[in-house]
């Protein structure tokens, strides 16, 4: 079994040698317990959290842990009834190859219909997020504009897909001409902006000529800042995440004069609080994507080693669409 450990915490950028790469014997399961191959594993920019002591809303990882994570897998041994050898199963089993976990903390999913991969980004954690935003704080009407930031991402791509298919116009913001191109041509978006060609204010007017009724926001920094100045009176912001700021020291928010000024309902949220939304958010992902309404990408770094690298290029934004380590 190989494990991937947290070796020590990052001051600011995450580095490779924050991690440490370990082999252990393959375990064995106990009562109600079932042995899994792991086959996929998500990379997600809230693992830059649990790196570091700071307080959150989740626990931080020990050094010498294995770092956190979900999985995709295959059941080898069971000694629980509700799973048999084969079955293909999801759960947070962290980064590493093989793992033991409780039967009550895994999820049986059908991997014939979809890759097994698809559950964890447009039909697992990051699609939820999308749909709980989107749709319970955001809650946008027909005619409305949405915008989301990280647009190409396993989330954002989600939220402006979604936007679409319930009649809002849809702008995605994204590093790079490449991610944009893949915004608007394959996913669908009205609009994108690339906020590396250095004229996001202006290109924000004209994608915006009605102004923002609901920001997803997902990077937080400058952009943010920006977008702020475009938003409409009793518009809504989700604040679901603020990945430019995760690897630097405390960032004063400015420009939250907006939300007085235009009584913006803005509100932060974790795609966990209720766990009662996850069915029909899945139930309407699993349409869209069997319909091929809702498009996804992957980005996938190769066998377990590769995944401190594959991690830091995502905080920097080197992935293009939801980021997986492969672990075959
Ligand atoms: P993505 O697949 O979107 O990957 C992260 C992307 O962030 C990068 O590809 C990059 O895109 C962008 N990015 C990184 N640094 C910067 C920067 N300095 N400025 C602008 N953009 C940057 O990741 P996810 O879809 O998994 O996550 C998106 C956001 O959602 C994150 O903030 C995450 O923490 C949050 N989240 C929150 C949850 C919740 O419950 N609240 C649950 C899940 C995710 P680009 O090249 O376009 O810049």
């Amino acid at each position: 079994n190989q494990k991937i450990v947290l070796a020590n915490r990052p001051a600011a950028w995450v580095e490779e040698s924050n991690f440490r790469l370990e082999e252990s014997p393959i375990p064995e399961p106990g009562a109600n317990q079932v042995l899994v191959r792991n086959r996929w594993l998500s990379l997600d920019p809230y693992m830059r959290g649990r790196m570091s002591e700071a307080k959150s809303y989740a626990k931080s990882v020990e050094i010498g842990e294995v770092m956190v994570g979900g999985t995709a897998g295959e059941v080898v041994k069971s000694n629980h009834p509700k799973f048999a050898v084969g079955d293909t199963v999801v759960g947070a089993m962290g980064w590493q190859t093989w793992a033991v976990a409780d039967g009550a903390a895994l999820q049986k999913v059908d991997a014939s219909a979809v890759p097994l991969s698809a559950y964890l980004g447009v039909l697992g954690m990051p699609g939820v997020t999308a749909w709980v935003g989107l749709m319970d704080i955001c809650a946008p009407k027909a005619g409305e504009t949405v915008v989301v930031t990280a647009a190409s991402g396993a989330v954002g791509s989600v939220v402006g897909q979604l936007a679409k298919i319930h009649g809002a116009r849809a702008v995605g913001i994204a590093g790079g001409a490449e991610k944009c191109r893949y915004v608007v041509e394959e996913l669908g978006f009205d609009a994108c902006i690339d906020y590396k060609a250095g004229n996001l204010r202006g290109d924000l007017k004209e994608a915006t000529p009605k102004g923002i009724d609901c920001l997803f926001e997902n990077v937080g920094g400058e952009i943010f800042d920006t977008l702020l100045t475009r938003m409409n009176p009793f518009s809504r912001i989700a604040v679901c995440g603020l990945i430019a700021q995760y690897n630097s020291a405390p960032y004063p928010m400015q420009n939250i004069g907006a939300v007085l000024i235009n009584r913006i309902r803005m509100q932060g949220f974790i795609v966990s609080d209720d766990l009662s939304r996850w069915p029909p958010a899945l139930k309407e992902l699993a349409g869209h994507v069997a319909s091929g309404r809702i498009k996804y990408r992957e980005s996938v770094a190769d066998g377990l080693a590769a995944a401190p690298a594959a991690f830091i290029s995502l905080l920097k934004g080197g992935n293009f669409g939801k980021q997986l380590v492969k672990l075959t």
